[in-house]
Order: C-alpha cells, then sequence, then structure tokens
C-alpha cells in the first residue's frame, strides 16, 4: 500500500520524460495479474473504494459530530486533454458517499475571476471539513495553460509557484490533506482518444477543436508540468505522477493515494455524546415492544 505512493511521489528532480506512460508501477506479480491486469486491477479497486468509503464515512461523522474538527483531503487532478481526469472522478470518487464529496472543475476563468488574484476562486472552492474534495484542474493551471499560452507575462506567472507553496502550506496546515496527482499520459495516447472523441457521437460534447491546437504545445506544457511539479513538490504537499495510459492502472494507483491520505488521518468513528445503554433502555421501556 504505502509502496505504491512511495513509488509515484516525485521530487525536484522530476523528469517527465524518464517515466512511461503505460508503466504499471505497483502492480504486484503473481500469475493471475499478468493473466488479466485490468481485471485484477477492476476487482481491486471495488475493494478499495469499499475502503475508501468507509474512511469518508468515518471522516464526514467526525465533522458532523464535532465543530472544531478541521480535517479534510484535496485531491488535486492535472492532466493533458484527455488525460482521464473525468474517468479518474467517476471511478475513484465513485466508490465514495456523493454526499461527503465536494467536486470542482475549473475551466477558463470568468470576467468576475479575473478581477480577483488566481487563488481566489480556489480558496472558495476548497472542501469543508468532513469533506474529500476534488478539484478537476486547479490553481495549476495557472501556472500550466497560463505559461504555455502567455495568457499573463512570465514575471506573474513566475511568482505564483511561491504563492501556490505558501497557500498549499497554509492549507496543509489548516488540516487539510493534500494529494496532488498528475495523470501522465503519453502524445500516441491523447491522439488515439481525441480520434475516439471524433468516431463515437456520443463523445462529441468532449470534443474541443483546441485540444487539436494544444498538441502543438506538448512539449512546452511537459515542461510546464515538470517544472510546476519540481518546484511545488513539497514535503507536506508531494506530487504524484501516475502513469495513465492504462485507465485501470490510473484508477487502481489513484485510489491508493486517496486511501492512503485517508490513512493518515487516523480516523475512528466519533464517540457518543450519550449513554448507548441508557437510550436501549428508554426504547425498551416506551410500550411499543
Ligand atoms: P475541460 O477540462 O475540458 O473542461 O477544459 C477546461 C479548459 O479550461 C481547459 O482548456 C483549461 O486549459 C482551461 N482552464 C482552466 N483553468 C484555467 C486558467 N486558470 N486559465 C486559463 N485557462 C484555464
Ligand atoms: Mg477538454
Amino acid at each position: 500500500m504505502a509502496q505504491v505512493s512511495e513509488l509515484l511521489r516525485v521530487g525536484s528532480g522530476v523528469d517527465l520524460a524518464s517515466i512511461d506512460p503505460a508503466s504499471t508501477p505497483g502492480l504486484p506479480e503473481g500469475k493471475q495479474v499478468r493473466r488479466d491486469p485490468k481485471g485484477w486491477a477492476r476487482a481491486e479497486l471495488a475493494q478499495l473504494g469499499t475502503r475508501l468509503a468507509q474512511r469518508q464515512e468515518m471522516l464526514y461523522a467526525c465533522a458532523k459530530k464535532d465543530r472544531t474538527e478541521a480535517r479534510r483531503v484535496l485531491l488535486v487532478l492535472q492532466a493533458m486533454d484527455c488525460g482521464g481526469k473525468d474517468g479518474t472522478v467517476r471511478r475513484v470518487a465513485g466508490t465514495m458517499n456523493p454526499q461527503g464529496l465536494h467536486i470542482v472543475g475549473f475551466g477558463p476563468p470568468t470576467p468576475k475571476e479575473l478581477q480577483h488574484d488566481f487563488l481566489w476562486r480556489v480558496r472558495h472552492a476548497l472542501p469543508e471539513a468532513g469533506y474529500v474534495g476534488i478539484f478537476n484542474r486547479s490553481h495549476y493551471e495557472d501556472v500550466l495553460v497560463a505559461r504555455v499560452r502567455d495568457l499573463v507575462p512570465p514575471k506573474t506567472w513566475r511568482a505564483r509557484y511561491d504563492k501556490i507553496n505558501a497557500f498549499e502550506q497554509e492549507l496543509v496546515g489548516s488540516g487539510c490533506a493534500l494529494v496532488k496527482v498528475m495523470l501522465h499520459i503519453s502524445y500516441a495516447e491523447q491522439r488515439r482518444r481525441l480520434l475516439e472523441r471524433l468516431r463515437d457521437p456520443t463523445k462529441f460534447w468532449k470534443y474541443n477543436p483546441e485540444d487539436v491546437d494544444n498538441r502543438a504545445y506538448w512539449d512546452a506544457y511537459q515542461r510546464a508540468y515538470g517544472d510546476a511539479i519540481a518546484r511545488c513538490g513539497t514535503g507536506h504537499a508531494p506530487w504524484y505522477v501516475v502513469p495513465a495510459d492504462r485507465k485501470w492502472y490510473r484508477d487502481w494507483a489513484v485510489a491508493h493515494l486517496v486511501l492512503d491520505a485517508l490513512n493518515g488521518l487516523e480516523l475512528t468513528y466519533p464517540p457518543p455524546d450519550f449513554d448507548p445503554e441508557t437510550e436501549i433502555k428508554r426504547l425498551e421501556g416506551d410500550g411499543s415492544g
């Protein structure tokens, strides 16, 4: 368990080009896994999901019972277009109780958002105590697309790494476990997925002609990702790079990372603020049995 996150955690020396998007770090050896890795990972995801849901319920229960409870989790998902963010939300968050989830997707900033600092909309989207939050894209777009597509001058995006680090340090300090994940796909896999969208009318809504324009900037994006991960992968808020060409591996790995974060909170169900025995006696004595 801990092993998967250790294998996927990257530091300031990260070299994305050296991480094979089709690789499966931490996948156990063994005949059964080798014979049908996808089937194995899907079955395992269901089991991880049961544990995720249980921990999530404990987290929710703690906040429900204790107003001073501050603990929460935030999963930050970043990826190139077609990197699998939506699928990861569906498959991994889908194992948990929707009532305890806080899922927010970030698109281009609105005129109102542009009037504020880049972290303004992010602060407003944070999960409350007891919740598992998921960001589908995040404040990292402000050092990715903003940098690669020249949306702001270099001195503006360069100053953002430190701002992000300060913001995340404050966030973690306030009780939010942060899991930052880059879903790492290959250039060829992106092409395959874009073609799939174009050949399936039920997927047209996901297609954006700009995604093809963006392919011309692939290398610049990879550099921007590398820098963001190197500069903002800190001890309290590390980055994980999840090879994501294989969807079944991606979901299995991300479920592990979120479960690790929940386990790190050392949750228990809150103790009762009443005496169960007394309450049982009251019910037994109410004459309706
Ligand atoms: P999608 O994830 O397919 O819904 O697309 C969302 C789009 O919003 C992507 O093209 C992102 O690059 C863009 N986006 C998200 N955040 C920002 C940002 N801070 N600045 C500019 N574009 C952004
Ligand atoms: Mg898109």
